[in-house]
């Protein structure tokens, strides 16, 4: 189920107190409203009643979607903490389960996951447009604000590569990358039971990792 507390809390910005509510975990099964809440980030924003300024609080927060079978841990860090007992029986009932450092992540993940493809292909898809953005000089490195993942259609994802002025969208088709994956399966694996950050560092690490020990 989802749960929620109230908790008192300051204004940053007139020092005045009062009550928010925030949630510590969600089970769209139970409260699809709040999944919509999740995916545009307002389940974070809160307002001052008496300054009226609107500001963010991004808590750590267990998403569950019993639909989709799977579970999102928000939580910038994962410092010191044993998740097996969590982790292991919902793995057993395949969920797939993962841990978003931030709220970007977390809402793409969403997205993803609901359109029912493997996040590790989106992330080797998001990698590629990113160099190939590169390698047609669209633009350089340091330019690229984000890659984001947007959807999936007949099997063709659509990745976008921004900058501040400008934006390119790449065709991907999933299945070439899928049997990538499929042969490459040590490489790619991913443990659930550790709900990995799967995201564009993680696999930067494995490209990086490739080539020192080449
Ligand atoms: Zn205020």
């Amino acid at each position: 189920m989802s749960n929620s507390r109230e908790v008192n809390y300051t204004c940053p910005y007139c020092g005045r107190p009062f009550t928010i509510t925030v949630y510590d975990s969600v089970n769209t099964s139970e409260d699809p409203d709040l999944r919509d809440s999740c995916l545009s980030g307002d389940i974070f924003r809160h307002s001052c009643p008496h300054c009226h300024t609107d500001f963010m609080i991004q808590n750590p927060m267990v998403y569950q979607d019993p639909n989709h079978k799977f579970v999102l841990w928000l939580n910038s860090s994962d410092a010191g903490r044993d998740l097996s007992s969590f982790a292991k029986p919902l793995v057993k009932q395949g969920y797939r389960l993962r841990r978003c450092a931030t709220l970007k992540e977390f809402t793409e993940k969403i997205q993803i996951f609901e359109d029912g493809i493997s996040d590790v292909a989106v992330e080797l898809a998001k990698y590629d447009s990113f160099i190939e953005f590169i390698d047609n000089r669209r633009g350089n490195p340091e330019d690229v604000t984000s890659v984001e993942y947007q959807s999936c259609n007949d099997g063709v994802m659509k990745i976008n590569v921004r900058t501040d002025d400008k934006g390119l969208s790449f065709l991907i088709p999933l299945d070439p990358l899928m049997e990538e994956i499929r042969a490459q399966a040590d490489r790619y694996e991913v443990n659930d039971e550790e709900m990995p950050l799967i995201n564009s560092d993680w696999i930067i690490s494995l490209f990086t990792e490739a080539e020192g020990t080449a």
